[in-house]
């Protein structure tokens, strides 16, 4: 397995991940002939085979991963806790991701920068992306599932203590609220390449207006722990909706945000729309309930809920999120797959390696049937996991 990998696929059908004048993708039912080598995309063209039963997409990317496999990040930022929940995502189609930080102390911020570093030490094919930190800076009255005594205002020798110690090793994602920063520290986080999303906040319009003229990238999940739009102040939600810049992330496991937002914001929001996971501990496990800073969550029937009733991530891993979007949301499965893989890419400025399946590039894909089932996955070409049928058809088509 951890060999790179060789296959030879006739009359698959590819979602290939491109944009197209809308802005959307294709979503053509055009069957390719396509050949890895050694790890790599050696050759993808139009096919006149008949349908062999699979499809192949861009490997998937989430940007916020709390946890998996049982371990809990914000809790265990070593290597090994890393590795779990970065094997448990590979697993079920994530590729790659941001390992996510909830509110805590600064020791173990440092100490997730250098579990990271060390992971990054053997090269960038390690499946981490960079580390988003999810807080502390958040507005006090929307920390939603974040332990309230680790919120604080905003910390700028903190952020530098960070920034200085990854030394551009890799990309860090901040969500934070965007009325504790000025404009002069919001610009100086984007010279340093943060990548800087406005969440758990209570920012009025005229608020999120200046974050978003400062350099603001995005919103975190739309709609969770932000102020309703309202007629005279449309706030977070309203101003990501009606930017030309703004990207927003969103939960689409059918609980945290209705159908019918789902469906808003993917007709608004077009390719600036981003699925995430916010998965937790549970998530690829067979665990009903995990501690969250001290708090029993439990599984109740697909949500995870603290002894508050309140919603504290999910255990849904991101292609579910995909099959969701497709079904509540009701777009195309092309288009709910690209707001897990090429809307990321193009978010994080990585459209060159990941998000779209094309010749000379290194494979990073999922492998699926006709029901939408996930039957095999490629990260950085190798395989990770490879169901028996899939082998079979592989055995029949002999590259060399
Ligand atoms: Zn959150």
């Amino acid at each position: 397995m951890n060999m790179n990998m060789s296959m030879a696929l006739k009359g698959v059908h590819v979602y290939l991940g491109i944009e197209t004048d809308t802005g959307l993708p294709t979503n053509s039912e055009e069957l390719y002939n396509l050949e890895v080598f050694d790890g790599v995309i050696k050759r993808i063209e139009k096919s006149h085979s008949n349908a062999c039963g699979i499809w192949i997409a861009p490997g998937l990317l989430d940007v916020q991963v709390n946890g998996g496999g049982g371990a809990h990040f914000t809790d265990n930022p070593s290597i090994d806790s890393i590795k779990n929940i970065i094997h448990t995502h590979q697993k079920l189609g994530t590729t790659n991701l941001y390992p996510t930080m909830l509110s805590c102390s600064d020791q173990l911020m440092l100490n997730a920068v250098d579990s990271l570093l060390e992971c990054f030490r053997t090269g960038n094919d390690c499946g981490i992306l960079g580390l988003h930190l999810e807080g502390p800076f958040f507005a006090p009255t929307r920390h939603g599932a974040h332990h309230t005594s680790y919120i604080r205002a905003y910390d700028q020798q903190l952020m530098n203590q960070i920034v200085d110690r990854i030394g551009g090793a890799f990309s860090l994602m901040v969500t934070l609220a965007p009325e504790l920063i000025t404009s002069d520290q919001i610009e100086c986080l984007k010279t340093n390449k943060i990548i800087l999303f406005g969440g758990h906040t209570e920012a009025n319009t005229a608020e999120m207006q200046i974050a978003l003229k400062s350099g603001l990238d995005g919103v975190t999940h739309l709609h969770n722990a932000m102020p309703p739009m309202t007629g005279r102040n449309p706030g977070p939600i309203g101003v990501a909706l009606d930017s030309k810049k703004l990207y927003a992330t969103i939960i689409a496991d059918g609980f945290h945000v209705d159908p019918i937002h789902l469906r808003i914001a993917a007709t608004m929001l077009g390719q600036r729309l981003l699925l995430i996971s916010d998965a937790m501990a549970p998530c690829g496990t067979n665990e009903n309930k995990f501690d969250l800073d001290g708090r029993t969550v439990t599984h109740h029937d697909g949500r995870l809920l603290d002894e508050r009733g309140v919603l504290c991530g999910t255990v849904v891993p991101l292609f579910t999120m995909v099959r969701r979007m497709h079904e509540l949301g009701e777009v195309t499965f092309e288009h709910a797959l690209a707001m897990a893989s090429r809307n990321v890419a193009k978010m994080l400025g990585i459209q060159d390696r990941f998000g779209t399946i094309a010749s000379d590039r290194i494979a990073d894909m999922i492998i699926g049937n006709i029901e939408n089932e996930l039957v095999g996955v490629i990260s950085n070409g190798k395989w990770i996991r490879c169901e028996k049928n899939i082998e079979e058809m592989l055995k029949k088509n002999d590259l060399r």
